[in-house]
């Protein structure tokens, strides 16, 4: 067991029998439920529009040289400028020297998790750059030096007691606080900041290759804010981001905000194609785009595996999973938790994060809810597969699996063994990875294979 399973492993324990986390996720997780079931009612066949999203995906992702290409050469046509990063220290140190060379000294934020993948915020402030987050769950995540807990829902491990709480030790608001009267002392404070900000960073839901665009969907209007106001705006995005056309949103934008949030369509959708034109009043005088690899290669180098990069980031996986409803976000340990998670870390991160793939009851309902059809419970299973190929298994495992595989596959060899000799195997090899709150299973008597051969003589007799 390496040390990122171990920490794993004490987080998930924690967090699975600690009563008061598991109510306020239930309570979360149970009305993002009920609103998902009232908004796929806009569908009168939501599997066609899921088909034809996986398709659509499937196809681009398999061509994704073309379409980033593509991007790059109408984005730059429209005045925009595009970084293509490799990793995170060229991406990070990119935006550095972008923001350096402008003096830019605060920078407002939207929502983003590529940007937590690149530890931005901490980098930044290293660098004497002050950065605000200004989506309202980011925000309290800031606020209370924490780590978003879900991909789209950050502060999904949060009461609104807590919350009232927190503006209460933080800026003495009253601790009964609603959450209307929160978010209006929120948006009172940022709008001043938006326009004191010298720069804006931006995620980027989708790029679009035939216009050259970056398109930004969300609830608040803080993403449409960040990039019109500051006079820079950096938007960063994995390579897999990019879609053909822009006609294709009419498929995705429906699909994200129904299996996201249970919307017909999410609030502000902002599509802009490089920076404000000489006769456009808002925008920024620049705009870059930082397309980033970071691992994404490795998946894409994987036939088997790279439907993972058809991922929308709706979170529908996560709110669905049992192994996620029981520990939360953090105790992933990795920026994307859940299933996606689960899933991509290995190829984004090594092959040390394998034990994600066993974080699974393979239940399957992950990738029933996915709107891009990613077949998530057999990636797991591929990965568990390719964590052996490439030798990450301890020795004891290989020498027990080993021991396995020559008693089970002999069906008289086990025979032999009294039941008593497979309660101790079983204590001795499968006791520690069973966990402490289970009782191990206890044989008893004859087998099942004995009983049945019994039997069959008797009725031949
Ligand atoms: S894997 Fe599918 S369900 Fe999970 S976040 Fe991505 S698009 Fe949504």
């Amino acid at each position: 067991m390496n040390n990122l399973q171990r920490v794993f492993s004490e987080q998930a324990e924690k967090k699975a029998f600690d009563p008061a986390h598991r109510q306020t996720l239930r309570f979360n997780i149970g009305k993002y439920e009920t609103a998902v079931k009232k908004g796929v009612l806009q569908y009168s066949h939501i599997e066609n529009a899921r088909r034809y999203a996986a398709r659509q995906k499937e196809h681009c992702i398999n061509n994704l040289e073309h379409h980033l290409i593509t991007f790059e050469s109408r984005f730059t046509a429209r005045g925009g400028r595009v970084i293509w990063a490799h990793d995170a220290r060229e991406a990070v140190t990119a935006i550095v020297k972008i923001l350096k060379s402008h003096g830019v000294r605060n920078v407002v934020k939207s929502k983003s998790m590529i940007t937590e993948e690149l530890e931005l915020n901490t980098v930044l402030q290293g660098n004497g750059i002050s950065v605000l987050e200004t989506d309202l769950g980011e925000y309290i995540v800031q606020l209370d030096n924490d780590r978003p807990y879900h991909i789209i829902t950050p502060v999904m491990h949060k009461s609104k007691k807590d919350i009232a709480e927190l503006f209460h030790a933080k800026f003495g608001l009253n601790p009964e606080s609603t959450a209307e009267e929160i978010t209006a002392f929120v948006r009172a404070k940022l709008r001043e900041k938006f326009m004191q900000a010298d720069a804006g960073i931006t995620g980027a839901n989708f790029l679009i290759a035939d216009t050259g665009s970056v398109l930004l969907t969300e609830n608040e209007g803080n993403g449409v804010m960040s990039v019109s106001w500051p006079r820079l705006h950096i938007a960063i995005a994995g390579i897999e981001k990019v879609i053909p056309s822009i006609r294709d949103l009419q498929v995705y934008l429906p699909l994200l905000a129904t299996m996201g949030t249970g919307q017909k369509v999410t609030v502000y959708n902002s599509i802009i194609s490089g920076p404000a034109k000489s006769k456009e009043p808002d925008g920024p005088a620049e705009m870059f785009v930082v397309l980033l690899d970071n691992g994404r290669t490795n998946l894409l180098a994987k036939p088997e595996q790279r439907s993972a990069l058809r991922c929308i980031k709706c979170g529908a996986c996560l709110n669905y999973c049992p192994v996620y409803k029981n520990i939360g976000g953090h105790a992933y340990g990795t920026t994307y938790s859940g299933p996606i998670g689960s899933i991509i870390t290995p190829h984004l991160k090594g092959m040390e994060y394998k034990h994600l793939s066993f974080a699974s009851s393979l239940c399957g309902k992950c990738s029933e809810v996915c709107p891009v059809k990613i077949p998530i419970h057999k990636i797991l299973l591929l990965n568990r597969r390719d964590a052996v190929k490439e030798g990450f298994r301890t020795a004891q495992e290989k020498r027990v699996m080993t021991g396995y595989k020559m008693v089970m596959s002999r069906r008289r060899l086990l025979n032999r063994f009294s039941p008593g000799v497979k309660n101790l195997g079983l204590n001795l090899f499968f006791k520690k990875s069973w966990g402490s709150r289970r009782t191990l299973p206890h044989f008893d008597g004859p087998s099942f294979n004995q009983e049945y051969q019994k039997a069959k003589v008797k009725r031949l007799k």
